[in-house]
């Protein structure tokens, strides 16, 4: 099963349209968008924990003096 990159929900192939348009939001989107959207987010997402993990070292480094 292929899953929706905004909303998680089932996407369902059209081969007439040859694209997949997801049950859950409605989404149309060729393989390649999908492809392209799941990169963006998973980038976003790599940024998103080195941001975290500095700023708990921020928090750890200025508690221990
Ligand atoms: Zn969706």
């Amino acid at each position: 099963m292929v899953v929706c990159p905004e909303c998680g929900g089932e996407l369902k192939f059209e081969p007439s349209q040859r694209r997949y348009v997801c049950l859950s939001c409605g989404l149309s989107l060729t393989r390649d968008e999908i492809d392209e959207i799941k990169a963006k987010n998973a980038a976003a997402t790599a940024s998103e924990d080195k941001e975290r993990l500095r700023k708990e070292y921020l928090k750890w480094w200025s508690s221990k003096k």
